[in-house]
């Protein structure tokens, strides 16, 4: 089994009440093949400049990361610049330079294409997003993450893509730009009844998060005792976290997806403890399966 995450690889500038980074590795797809990499093999596709560091390169590929779908392109690498006011806020973001995926136009290498996948369309252009799927035909289950940036420049490509998903994770603010009404409940409806998202996973930070079908509402918490020191990728490394573990389950249901939902809380938890990709370089297995029997236990699930 494996997954095959299409998002982007950045060079982050963080600022957050807990200090500041300049030009830290990040992105999506980096957060993702990263949390995923505990459970599953992973491939990735994306683009780097020159400058994007071969080191880090080598770190995925230890990993059992493939990275033959990594272009690596003439010019600079993405970089996004974020800061947040407070932990219970989405960031602002200062600066957000496309670079090399202003040209890029995905591929689906070969190798990856051997087995039956799951698809994780993780934060990206959403352009880029419906290009890749159409490019995979027949993908076992696909996941899609994206955010503010996105919803407001390409909203149709956007919701043209959403059709085609079985499980998307956003935030509650992505939500909200997304559904278009005043009530969240609301615009979860129009997610899960008129685009037809079979499970909603709604992210809220340290207030958990919700899965939401047509006829369900489940909801499960954030680990409750970390020190939060820059809450970037986390929403990334959760969403790796959760399809690595539903990687093995032979169909999707409620209850696996909350069983898998502990575990992505509990690894998520970690991301979040140090800038960048710091803690989940130096993360070991059974640091994880501890945090998750704790979080088990805490809500008696
Ligand atoms: P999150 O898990 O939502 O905190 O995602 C953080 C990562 O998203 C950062 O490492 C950024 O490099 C990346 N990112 C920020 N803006 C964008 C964007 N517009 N498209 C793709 N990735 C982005």
């Amino acid at each position: 089994m494996s997954i095959i995450v299409v998002g982007s690889s950045a060079f982050d500038d963080i600022e957050t009440p807990r200090g500041s980074r300049k030009r830290i590795v990040g992105g999506s797809c980096i957060y993702f093949s990263l949390a995923a990499s505990f459970k599953t093999k992973v491939n990735i596709v994306s683009v780097v400049g020159r400058d994007f560091p071969k080191k880090t390169i080598q770190t995925l590929n230890k990993r059992l990361i493939s990275t033959e779908g990594l272009v690596v392109k003439t010019g600079k690498t993405f970089s996004w610049g974020g800061k947040y006011n407070s932990f219970s806020e989405d960031p602002e973001t200062n600066f957000t330079n496309l670079n090399v995926f202003e040209s890029f136009s995905p591929e689906i290498p070969d190798s990856y294409k051997k087995k039956k996948s799951i698809l994780f369309l993780a934060n990206i252009d959403p352009v880029l997003q419906n290009k890749v799927i159409d490019l995979y035909e027949k993908p076992r289950m696909v996941g899609l993450d994206t955010m503010n940036f996105w919803i407001g420049s390409k909203r149709r490509d956007l919701l043209k893509i959403l059709r085609k998903v079985d499980i998307l994770t956003i935030n509650e603010l992505e939500l909200r730009l997304i559904g278009r009404k005043k009530s969240l409940h609301d615009c979860m409806r129009v997610l899960t009844e008129d685009i037809g998202i079979k499970f909603l996973i709604v992210k809220r930070g340290s207030g958990g998060s919700l899965l939401v079908t047509k006829k369900s509402f489940d909801w499960v918490p954030s680990y409750p005792f970390c020190d939060v020191v820059d809450p970037t990728g986390a929403g990334d490394s959760y969403a790796g976290a959760l399809f690595s573990s539903l990687d093995i389950v032979p169909f999707l249901n409620t209850s696996v997806i909350i069983d898998s939902m502990v575990y992505a809380s509990a690894l998520s938890s970690f991301t979040i403890e140090s800038f960048g990709v710091e803690s989940l370089l130096k993360l070991k297995k059974k640091d994880i399966l501890k945090r998750e029997r704790e979080l088990r236990k805490i809500a008696r699930i």
